[in-house]
């Protein structure tokens, strides 16, 4: 019986050899660059959103840029995950994403005082995020080098998200 590790391995290699959403996309598609110098990727994140505030929906999202098959795969998951979607549950995919990274962007709290209701709540509504394929990539925790090929295209799509908005802004 296979085990989940061949299978996540087969989805990522998948992902990294027949990339989804992969090339530029012409104005007005709104581009954001991101790199990690650490392992040399990089990458475009062309975005295009209907609407405005968290109910606009991402109606198309490219990726363009290169570097190493997690960064790619990862990037090709992302859009995977979030094209036809809503700002709102992008950001929350981006959260929860993130989160099984490692990485926390909750407010500062004090570490003996886990069991804080708003943490909770937090926690609750990230975990009601499926994250689908995207588990392939849980694995990546344990080699700390690579979690920012991982959450390079995450934090480019967010920074575009964030620019998208305030752009929009009156
Ligand atoms: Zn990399």
């Amino acid at each position: 019986m296979p085990g989940l590790e061949d299978l996540y391995r087969e989805i990522i290699l998948d992902h990294y050899n027949r990339p989804r959403n992969k090339g530029e996309l012409p104005p007005p598609a709104h581009r954001t660059d991101g790199m990690n110098p650490l392992c040399g990727d990089e990458i475009a994140v062309y975005l295009v959103v209907d609407g405005d505030g968290d109910d606009a929906t991402v109606t198309d999202i490219s990726i363009g840029g290169q570097g190493c098959s997690i960064s790619q795969a990862s990037a090709s998951m992302m859009t995977s995950a979030v094209k036809g979607k809503s700002v709102g549950e992008a950001r929350k995919t981006i959260t929860a994403f993130k989160s099984m990274m490692g990485i926390r962007e909750e407010h500062d709290h004090d570490d003996t005082h886990d069991e804080e209701s708003t943490d909770h709540q937090h926690d609750h509504g990230v975990a009601a995020v499926k994250l689908g394929d995207l588990e392939a990539l849980r694995g990546v925790v344990k080699f700390p080098v690579r979690i920012k090929c991982a959450t390079l295209a995450w934090n480019t799509m967010g920074q575009g998200l964030d620019e998208l908005a305030s752009s929009d802004a009156p």
